[in-house]
């Protein structure tokens, strides 16, 4: 992981900033067909290892989930990744556990757009335009 991962809370301990993502995150999650499936994940990997993209990314897939258990989701948002992933969706198909990765990092890419948490030199601009009028059009 090369991404620069601000802090990790111990679950209970969560600033209020932190809490107030989860709470909208876990909102979006419950909104994705089948998107408990998060609870499922069991470190794997493949998610990472199927990802054509995965080497342009600060923080893995599989890292993804464990920085979202650890209590840390402002450093997700604060990453490239959610802005790379091609939405492929290879690693949501290889999934062991049947994770909704792809759908999980929109959710993602959508909570950094509406807190404006996005990661330091990079285009995020042009690319949180193309999502939101992706968003409109679909
Ligand atoms: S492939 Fe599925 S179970 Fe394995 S790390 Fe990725 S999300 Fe978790
Ligand atoms: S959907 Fe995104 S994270 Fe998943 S394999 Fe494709 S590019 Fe990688």
């Amino acid at each position: 992981m090369t991404a620069n991962v601000k802090k990790i809370h111990i679950p209970g301990t969560l600033s209020k900033k932190e809490k107030k993502l989860r709470d909208s995150f876990l909102l979006q999650v419950k909104n994705i067909p089948g998107g408990e499936s998060l609870k499922k994940c069991i470190q794997c990997g493949t998610c990472t290892g199927a990802c054509p993209v995965s080497y342009m990314m600060d923080i893995t897939p599989r890292e993804v989930i464990a920085l979202f258990r650890a209590g840390d989701i402002e450093s997700i948002l604060s990453s490239r990744t959610i802005w790379i992933c091609a939405s492929c969706y290879a690693c949501t198909v290889r999934c062991p556990q049947g994770v909704m990765v792809t759908d999980i990092l929109y959710a993602l890419k959508r909570l950094a757009i509406e807190n404006k948490i996005f990661p330091k030199r990079f285009p995020f601009f042009a690319l949180s335009e193309s999502s939101i009028v992706w968003a409109r059009v679909m």
